[in-house]
């Protein structure tokens, strides 16, 4: 870390190390700009970052593109012990970056801790991976020669990540594009820059090459994906945020037939069948709407719930709703503030909304005195279907409840979204899961549980909610293409 460190401005905790500055080229460089960071508990600023600039985002680029070819050739196995070697960092850090986690984003510290301990195993699981890439040697259909199959990096890849997550989403990138050769210029959420930024010192301590990884903040994200994906030397965008920002990247990046990796929004249903275990479906309910103050991609957005258990769940799941504790991550609370003022208002608009399309509030409903941006738990009830919960990803604390009166109601209510990415059924009968959940439009199903995320498991979505998928055995395909090459076989010669 440089002498420009700083040490945040926090009032009632050790405050952690963090250079402000952008990583470009294996040092800290300070901005001509600087923007401001808050912490959405209090409305305070934490700091000032340096705001990128377009030539910032080329020299990044510049420095990927020079360090491609030598970590492309770089053995596995000593990629692997850099990412190793990044993991153990990661852990001695931990109270740092669990701390910036929760002073930038909001989330209560029991949060940050999980999303650290899960970042960490996936980070584990790309250093594992290296050195598993297998390709294919066949007989050509005709004989007469061979098909060999291996995998190569695809290039400099830039990654962009939301701030709901900020150290699961860049891990989740970073590991596996550095996993498969890919050098990386990754662009941080505005909101969530330190979490990042500790991320990347551990990184370049770990002792990744300069060049093979790069950090840029900026004010103005379209500035620099606009100058870096015109640049036909970038290979790669793996972005994770809305699908409105999606949408935009991914035409940019049609111009130049850009390998794009998206994961975008949810509209996740929550299917409670009549056979359910209720009091395991409210309680997962609860962790799936209301972690992260409900603003996940993956949260229950549209809960669903067989009329026979209507009563029993929508009674247990307010008297739980109404129990949370709302306050500063800091302290011992369950839900924290949303992530700015600005989502805060919007709720109450929604919340508006929804009570106009038919909603009852059953519980919450308001905005909470600041300082701080912080929303009542909430709950609003639907006697009869309606439009206005579908195809609307809430990104609050904010559930809504609607009753079928069978199977195949829940159904097509749950796949009348144009979204695809998390949805979950509760059942106990497990042959009615598995028909249930194979009809599901997504590309993720939980059943009997309300969190799924796994460095093991494939975390994606399909229609709207995305392109591709992260982690799993083939999240590091996403940064490799295949190379296939004929190759003539002769009879052996005397040299045999
Ligand atoms: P967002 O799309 O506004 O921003 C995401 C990232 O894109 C941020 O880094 C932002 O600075 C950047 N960005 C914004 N406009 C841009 C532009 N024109 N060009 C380039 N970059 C731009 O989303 P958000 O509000 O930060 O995050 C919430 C959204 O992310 C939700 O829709 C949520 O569902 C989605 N999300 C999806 C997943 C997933 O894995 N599918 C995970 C987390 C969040």
């Amino acid at each position: 870390m440089n002498e420009q460190s700083s040490r945040l401005v926090a009032t009632r905790t050790p405050a952690p190390m963090v250079s402000p500055e952008l990583y470009i080229d294996g040092e800290w460089r300070s901005g001509s700009e600087t923007f401001a960071v808050h912490n959405p508990a209090d409305g305070s600023v934490l700091w000032e970052v340096a705001d990128a600039t377009a030539d910032d985002a080329t020299a990044a680029l510049d420095a990927a593109v020079a360090a491609q070819p030598s970590w492309r050739k770089m053995a596995p196995r000593a990629r692997a012990n850099l990412l190793h070697a990044a993991h153990r960092l990661m852990l001695a850090r931990e109270a740092d970056i669990v701390l910036a986690m929760t002073l930038e984003s909001g989330k209560p510290l029991t949060e940050s801790r999980a999303e650290f301990n899960l970042s960490v195993d996936f980070l584990l699981w790309f250093a594992e991976q290296v050195a598993h890439v297998h390709g294919t040697y066949a007989d050509s259909s005709n004989g007469g020669f061979r098909i060999v199959v291996s995998h190569q990096p695809v290039g400099p890849s830039l990654l962009i990540t939301p701030w709901n997550f900020p150290l699961l989403m860049i891990v989740r990138k970073a590991g596996a594009a550095l996993a498969a050769g890919c050098t990386i210029v990754a662009k941080s959420a505005q909101e969530t820059p330190l979490t990042n930024a500790l991320f990347v010192q551990v990184l370049h301590d770990a002792g990744f090459p300069k060049g093979v990884v790069n950090l840029l903040h900026t004010s103005t994200s379209s500035a620099i994906s606009e100058t870096l994906m015109a640049d036909s030397r970038l290979r790669k965008v793996s972005f994770t945020g809305s699908t409105r920002v999606g949408s935009v990247l991914l035409r940019q990046g049609a111009e130049n037939i850009l390998n794009c990796s998206l994961e975008l929004g949810g509209d996740g249903p929550f299917v409670v069948l009549d056979d359910a275990d209720v009091d395991l479906a409210v309680a997962q309910a609860v962790i799936c709407k209301y972690r992260n103050a409900g603003q996940a991609c993956v949260a229950a957005n549209r809960i669903i719930v067989h009329r026979a258990v209507e009563k029993e769940f929508t009674a247990k799941f307010v008297e739980m709703v109404r129990g949370l504790k709302v306050g500063n991550g800091l302290d011992v609370v369950d839900v924290g503030p949303m992530i700015s003022a600005r989502q805060r208002d919007r709720l109450q608009a929604t919340i508006a909304d929804l009570v106009r399309g038919g909603g009852e509030v059953l519980a919450g409903g308001k905005a909470i005195d600041g300082p701080g941006y912080f929303f009542e738990p909430t709950v609003v009830r639907f006697g009869q279907r309606s439009d206005v919960m579908c195809n609307q990803e809430l990104f609050a604390p904010v559930a809504t409840i609607f009753a079928v009166d069978s199977v195949a109601e829940a159904l097509a209510f749950a796949n009348d979204s144009r979204f695809g990415l998390a949805s979950y059924v509760f059942t106990q009968d497990l042959t009615r899961a598995v028909a249930f959940g194979e009809q599901l439009e997504f590309g993720m199903v939980g059943i009997n549980r309300g969190i799924m995320a796994d460095p093991a498991a494939p975390f994606g979505g399909t229609k709207a909610s995305g392109l591709g998928r992260e982690a799993g055995h083939d999240g590091i395909y996403e940064f490799l293409e295949k190379k296939y090459m004929a190759v003539t076989v002769g009879e052996p010669t005397e040299r045999f």
